[in-house]
């Protein structure tokens, strides 16, 4: 029997990228998974290829930074699974890389919609279906960006490291609950992301071209390799672990 057979992930961001290997890498060893990203083609076809190994998975089409979209979608996750056992807030947007007196407010604060309070927002909606009785492993995709400020990054830099607190929080507050949290940063990964830090105006982003050598040189790491050190500890349940961040160059 599969590992994580009558287990339930819901992974966020699943469309692409990190996402994207996980969810596959989940549906592999026999989890339902539920695929969370914006309605597109991508989400399309990676919820096919879920479904390929795993025919109960399904997609749940929503957009993190608006709050009703989230609401909605939780309440269509809730009716299909009444219990999840792992929750991968995994989506994250870069944007805005200007400088901090000058990026755009309103861009500002939809990053903190995406790559914050969007996921307190999802994580609040599905709290029937972490607190009941069961074990629950919450995982936070953090960044390097949540330790360095890097320039022009501020929305996403003081996302991540919000992020990172809003872990150890769930992890306090989830230990009575069988709720075990933990933040992981991925290093530098060969995704849309990477490809949209590489495309960012030179004037706004000094170090744009570090960011192009670490491509050139072969340093970005592969998204599937990735996911397998992920893995174990996004599967993992027990609360030992619960409240740490980690970083996958470490593991
Ligand atoms: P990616 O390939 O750009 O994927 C980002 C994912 O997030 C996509 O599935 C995207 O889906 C989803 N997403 C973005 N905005 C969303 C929104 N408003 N609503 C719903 N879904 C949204 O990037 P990635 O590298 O795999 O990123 C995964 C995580 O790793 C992120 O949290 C990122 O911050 C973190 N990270 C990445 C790196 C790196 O080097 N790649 C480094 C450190 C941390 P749609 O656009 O299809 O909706």
């Amino acid at each position: 029997m599969a590992s994580l057979e009558h287990q339930t992930f819901l992974v966020t961001g699943a469309s692409r990228g990190i996402g994207k290997a996980l969810s596959l890498r989940l549906a592999e060893e026999g989890a339902t998974v539920v695929l969370v990203a914006r309605a597109s083609e991508a989400l399309n076809e990676t919820t096919k290829a879920v479904q390929n190994t795993s025919p109960n998975s399904y997609a749940v089409a929503c957009d993190i930074g608006d709050f009703n979209a989230v609401a909605q979608a939780a309440e269509s996750v809730l009716e299909r699974s009444p219990a999840v056992h792992g929750l991968v807030h995994n989506a994250g947007d870069i944007h805005p890389i200007k400088p901090l007196m000058e990026a755009n407010l309103e861009e500002w604060t939809r990053s903190m919609m995406v790559n914050l309070v969007g996921v307190q927002a999802f994580t609040q909606h599905l709290k029937s279906a972490l607190m009941g009785g069961h074990r629950v492993r919450v995982t936070t995709i953090s960044s390097g960006a949540a330790l360095r400020p890097l320039p022009s990054w501020s929305a996403y830099c003081t996302a991540k490291a919000g992020l990172d607190m809003w872990t150890r929080c769930l992890a306090a507050e989830g230990a009575s609950h069988q709720l075990s949290a933990v933040s992981i940063a991925p290093g530098i990964v060969d995704t849309g992301m990477q490809v949209a830090i590489r495309s960012a105006n030179e004037e706004d982003f000094p170090l744009r071209q570090n960011f192009v050598g670490y491509k050139e040189d072969g340093q970005l790491a592969d998204p599937d390799e990735v996911a397998a050190k992920l893995f174990p500890l996004v599967t993992e349940q027990t609360m030992n672990d619960s409240g740490q961040r980690f970083d996958v160059r470490d593991l």
